[in-house]
């Protein structure tokens, strides 16, 4: 479905992904693993538009999307959620996920996707004239989530979102991207919680200084020694 081949980005002179080869299969979950600085964040951003590769190739259902912008890529369903959620602190939540489906005039079909967000996240819908700023660290990353969700995802990209947040809000968190996907919904996930992420992972890559290192199953990554070493070793015995 989402294939990217031997791409590189810059930032400036800087070159933060060097030759990245990747795959996502349709209504797959693959996880994003990697220390600080390896790539990850750049990788969803590459994907998404928001930043353009210098090189190598970027395909999605047979088109190369690696020259269209990030407007017309969110209208092909590749949505991405940021990481450290960047909601609209004083809009409501009502308006924060409104943005999230900017471009649907239809009134009915926006009543619907509203209805569907609110079946995910209950919470959103108690808290719907509240101003973003004044909901929970775990409430913003529903929100963030709940924003993406408006723009009916094919793929979603998620970055980091169990960063700060206490462990029975990540449970919730980690639930509901699983039935997401398991709804049908493909994911790519960034997350620092490489444990659980490559729990519910079909398949994982790790990167290194911009490039990938290693990847397989997620639960053969997971019972790797050196994966083990590197990633898992910090996880509290009573998580794993
Ligand atoms: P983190 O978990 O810390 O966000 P990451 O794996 O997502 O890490 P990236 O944020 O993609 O890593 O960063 C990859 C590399 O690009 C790093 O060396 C980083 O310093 C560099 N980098 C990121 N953003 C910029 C920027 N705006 N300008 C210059 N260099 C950047």
């Amino acid at each position: 479905m989402l294939r990217l081949y031997d791409v590189h980005t810059q930032y400036g002179q800087v070159e933060a992904l060097g030759g990245i080869s990747l795959e996502v299969h349709e209504h797959s979950m693959v996880a994003l693993l990697g220390a600080n600085g390896a790539g990850k964040s750049t990788t969803l951003m590459t994907i998404s538009g928001i930043l353009k590769p210098s090189a190598g190739y970027i395909e999605y259902n047979n088109v190369d999307i690696g020259k269209l912008d990030a407007r017309e890529i969110v209208e092909l369903g590749i949505i991405q959620c940021p990481e450290g959620r960047r909601v609209f602190g004083n809009l409501t939540v009502k308006e924060n996920l409104r943005m999230g489906a900017v471009s649907c005039k239809d009134k009915h079909r926006l009543k619907e996707t509203f209805d569907y967000v609110f079946t995910i996240f209950p919470i959103l819908k108690e808290r719907i004239s509240q101003t973003a700023s004044t909901l929970s660290g775990g409430e913003q990353q529903m929100l963030a989530i709940g924003r993406a969700l408006m723009a009916k995802p094919r793929v979603l990209l998620l970055d980091e979102p169990s960063l700060g947040l206490a462990p029975i809000i990540v449970d919730t968190i980690f639930e509901v991207i699983q039935r997401l996907n398991q709804e049908g919904v493909t994911i790519l996930l960034v997350e620092q919680n490489a444990h659980r992420a490559l729990e519910m992972a079909h398949y994982a890559y790790v990167l290194e200084k911009g490039r990938i290192v290693m990847e397989g199953p997620g639960i053969e990554l997971r019972a790797n020694p050196e994966v083990e070493h590197i990633y898992l070793s910090e996880v509290p015995e009573a998580e794993k």
